[in-house]
């Protein structure tokens, strides 16, 4: 018998896939943080994807989980729909990039191969959403997605913005009305410790300081001149967006998967 995938079920598989990407296994308590949900319940849930079948996690008992091969194609299947929806709510009917995550969180689930596939068309098979996250392919691959976390930027390094955080609407807000926008060019002109601040020109030419909370939802490429900095552990400690870890690349294929 088939598991039909449900929206629950996807969250889940969605909140493995982009846990493993930056460590082996996802721990009950990660999952139950992202998820909001309690660890009770997350327990549950791993135990029941755990004897689907076919199964789309393997879970131990204090080990967490890790997704299976089909829990990775269903994980990557439902990222491609939510950042399909998102470039074609922007692009096609003008919603703002601060709109399009909980619409997207929405209706990911439930449109079918047919949709996605004339959203893609319509848009010229983009590979980037809105907030410059990868878009997975039809055929499960990922583009590529390299970039380093502002924060890590030292004064005087010359950035292109590559992504931004896409869950909390009001922080893209703010991004925005600091003048900051996808793709563009910008100088480091301070990382202020131990606030956290990062000042920045923006492409106006105007000074703008991020607040931190702010600075570590954006990431870049570097297009000149700045070493990298270090950050002190204790700014490490920091709870960030979830889905977007500063350290590491949220796009970025699981670690390993178990066939
Ligand atoms: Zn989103
Ligand atoms: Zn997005």
């Amino acid at each position: 018998m088939r598991t039909v995938p449900t929206e629950s079920t996807d969250n889940y598989l969605k909140a493995v896939f982009e846990i493993t990407a930056i460590q082996e296994r996802a721990s009950t308590t990660e999952i139950a943080r992202r998820l909001k949900v309690s660890a009770a319940s997350v327990t549950g849930m791993l135990k029941k994807l755990a004897s689907a079948t076919p199964a789309l996690v393997t879970y131990a008992k204090h080990r967490g989980a890790e997704l299976t091969h089909e829990g990775q194609q269903r994980a990557i299947e439902v990222i491609r729909h939510h950042r399909l929806i998102e470039s074609y709510l922007y692009e096609a009917l003008d919603y703002g990039w601060d709109e399009v995550h909980e619409e997207a969180e929405k209706l990911e689930h439930f449109i079918s191969e047919d949709l996605e596939d004339r959203m893609a068309a319509k848009l010229g098979y983009p590979e980037y959403d809105p907030h410059g996250h990868p878009i997975p392919r039809r055929n499960g691959t990922i583009p590529a997605c390299e970039d380093i976390a502002l924060r890590l930027i030292g004064a005087g390094g010359k950035v292109r913005l590559n992504r931004v955080a896409d869950d909390d609407s009001a922080s893209l807000r703010t991004v925005a009305g600091l003048g900051i926008t996808l793709y563009s060019t910008m100088e480091v002109l301070e990382q202020r410790k131990p606030g956290g601040e990062t000042v920045l020109r923006n492409a106006g030419g105007f000074a703008v300081t991020l607040p931190r909370e702010i600075a570590a939802r954006l990431r870049v490429t570097l297009v000149s001149g700045a070493q990298m900095i270090t950050v002190d552990p204790a700014s490490e400690s920091i709870p960030l967006a979830s889905g977007f870890e500063h350290r590491a690349d949220s796009c970025a294929q699981p670690l390993k998967v178990r066939q």
